[in-house]
């Protein structure tokens, strides 16, 4: 457990540009974090073990598909999802990419592409932590061009089948549905999204070892072989590529805060430490000039990450949100957060790279999250693209 304890981080008085319910969630979710995952982050970060018994207690909170309405969900706003998010990866990416991958991608295909009967069986257990979901759309040939895809699907009387591998597919082991993308044969290959049980023959999962990154979070690789699903776990909403990457803009959004969170934690921690540790002449090493502008480059970049992520999260709560917009905020903080992460490092000296202090694992946590859900590259030219209406793809 870490030697110092979260004090909180808002330079600008942000709290007053929060309301009331926004602040009581994000109280909430910085308290469960404070007294569930803090205490067994690192042990579980250094064992490579999901802490799944707080599966549980998180979705009694409401975690799980909060944003979402009806099917006994939160009904959160934006701005109250994505202070959610900021407090889960405070605590750690991984447990976030958990959160994350239930609601966003997978409740979230189920809401918005499936039909009643999916919804209804699907969404109520889901919330409540009984069934756990995985989203397959990388593959071990596409990943940032998923596009190519050759998971393929082909109708046979009443089922489909499907045929095909997955990468790097977070819960992919524990989860009891996955939704796979795949082409659709009989379909001029369109991508359509399917929901497979994942105890089905044919369906094979196995995990990923080795991950220096996201250690408390279980990755996996999926493997279909000739696995018969029913024609009605079609997603029947889902059509073309476009309908994966609207789950990978939900998901995205709630990054955006999320990197606030880490970054806020590896502030907190350097700007503390630095106070009590003593070099040269008996002075706090707060005292030295460089390792305050390490300190003012950190508070002043999560200050301009804070009020992107918020201004997205408004439009995105007046339903004027666009994807550029997410892009850009995804891409940022995630940076911005591992540059804060590198430079807290750094201030901690050798203590920097010790599991007695949070900074090595969102440092590593957090060079997945550059990567995944669009890596940091692609977004720039997602951006590229819409500023000067040319793709460079
Ligand atoms: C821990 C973890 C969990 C994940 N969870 C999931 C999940 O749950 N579900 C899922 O479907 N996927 C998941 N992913 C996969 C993730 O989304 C991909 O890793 C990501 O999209 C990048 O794909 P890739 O790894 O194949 O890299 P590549 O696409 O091979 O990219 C490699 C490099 O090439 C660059 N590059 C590629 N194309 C271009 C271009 N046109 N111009 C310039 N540069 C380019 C990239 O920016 C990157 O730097 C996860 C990944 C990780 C690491």
């Amino acid at each position: 457990m870490s030697a110092i304890k979260y004090k909180g981080v808002d330079f600008i008085d942000f709290d007053s540009l929060l309301s009331d319910e926004e602040r009581l969630v994000r109280d909430t979710t910085r308290r469960f974090i404070e007294e569930n995952l803090v205490p067994i982050i690192e042990e579980c970060n250094r064992a490579g073990r999901f802490p799944r018994e707080l599966v549980k207690p998180m979705a009694d909170l409401g975690f799980f598909g909060a944003s979402l309405k009806g099917y006994g969900c939160a009904e959160m706003g934006n701005v109250e999802y994505g202070l959610m998010t900021q407090e889960l990866e405070r605590g750690d990416s991984g447990v976030r990419s958990f959160v994350s991958v239930q609601s966003a991608l997978v409740m979230y295909p189920i809401y918005t592409f499936g039909s009643d009967d999916q919804k209804n069986t699907w969404l109520p257990a889901m919330q409540r932590g009984e069934k756990l979901g995985c989203f397959g759309l990388t593959e071990p040939d596409f990943g940032s061009n998923p596009g190519g895809m050759r998971t393929r699907a082909r109708k046979s009387g009443n089922e489909y089948v499907l045929n095909g591998e997955k990468m790097w597919i977070t819960s992919g082991t524990i989860a009891d549905v996955a939704v796979i993308w795949a082409k659709v044969e009989d379909e001029d290959n369109k991508v359509r999204g399917f929901l497979v049980e994942t105890d089905r023959p044919g369906f094979k999962a196995d995990d990923v070892h080795g991950k220096w990154s996201l250690r408390a979070s279980v990755t996996s690789g999926l493997s279909m072989q000739d696995v018969r699903i029913p024609e009605a776990n079609l997603l029947p909403g889902s059509g073309g590529l476009k309908s994966p990457l609207m789950c990978l803009n939900q998901a995205r959004y709630g990054i955006s805060w999320g990197a606030l969170g880490a970054a806020m934690s590896c502030y907190d921690t350097a700007l503390q430490y630095s106070l009590l540790r003593k070099q040269f002449r008996d002075q706090p090493i707060a005292s030295h000039q460089l390792v305050q502008e390490k300190l003012v480059w950190m508070i002043s970049e999560i200050t301009k990450g804070q009020l992107l992520a918020l201004q997205v999260g408004r439009l995105k709560d007046q339903g004027k949100v666009q994807h550029q917009h997410i892009s850009m905020a995804k891409r940022n903080n995630v940076w911005m957060a591992l540059e804060c992460a590198r430079l807290a490092r750094d201030i901690l000296g050798g203590n920097g790279i010790a599991d007695d202090y949070p900074i090595m694992r969102h440092l590593m946590n957090l060079e997945t999250v550059k990567t995944y859900e669009g890596t940091h590259d692609i977004h720039a030219l997602i951006l590229g693209e819409h500023i000067t209406g040319v793709s460079a793809f």
